[in-house]
């Protein structure tokens, strides 16, 4: 069975595919199909409603179930910024380290660094069917800076008083947002597809 993926992230991909392969799913991208969706608005005021944007979408436009992702940091002393904005945070043009620094220099001086990632998953079938998960990764933001590992706001983000700069992948995944949301997803897709095969 064919599965849409709406990501023009290779490394989502590639993580989609590890888990999706055993359950007989052939995972592919938009543009392997030819389709474009990058005139998709990502209008949703939750990472949940986001997710289910992007895959409603793809499926849509494809015929195909649709999977999509859509994760954050939010951080307690910024009521939760940046949130569902985590990827433009400080401007279109601004880096990663330029993102980390604007949230270090936000929260100087400030006692609560408590923080937590969010990713939500959602899968679209055409029949109108869903499946979504949604997970979080609890830790503290640092006080500055650590380590190479991960992208994005992980050099300062704290998990067990660790940075997940200095993580490796295989340790961030048991943990991680991300990780746990993929292995409760691959669990409601196996069940679903069960059941499925049982009312054929
Ligand atoms: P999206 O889910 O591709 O929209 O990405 C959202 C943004 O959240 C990314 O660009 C990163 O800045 C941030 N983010 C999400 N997950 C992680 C993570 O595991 N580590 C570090 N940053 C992350």
């Amino acid at each position: 069975m064919k599965f849409i993926i709406a990501t023009n992230n290779p490394k989502k991909l590639v993580e989609l595919e590890r888990i999706l392969s055993p359950l007989g799913i052939n995972a592919v991208t938009a543009k392997q199909e030819g389709l474009s969706l990058d005139e998709i608005e990502e209008n949703g005021t939750t990472f949940r409603e986001n997710s289910f944007i992007k895959a409603s979408a793809a499926c849509q436009k494809s015929g195909l179930p649709a999977i999509a992702d859509d994760s954050g940091i939010c951080v307690d002393a910024l009521d939760g910024a940046p949130g569902i904005y985590s990827a433009r945070f400080g401007g279109e043009n601004a880096t990663d380290t330029d993102k980390n620094y604007l949230i270090l220099q936000k929260l100087e001086g400030c006692k609560n660094r408590n923080a937590h990632y969010t990713c939500a998953i959602t899968c679209v079938f055409p029949n109108d069917d869903m499946i979504q998960v949604e997970e979080y990764c609890f830790g503290e933001i640092a006080l500055k800076p650590e380590g190479t590992g991960g992208f994005g706001y992980d050099p300062i983000f704290l998990f067990d008083g660790e940075s997940f700069g200095n993580y490796s992948s295989e340790a961030k995944d048991k943990v991680s947002h991300r990780g746990k949301a993929l292995r409760a997803f691959k669990k409601e897709l196996k069940k679903y597809m069960e059941e499925k095969h049982a009312n054929e």
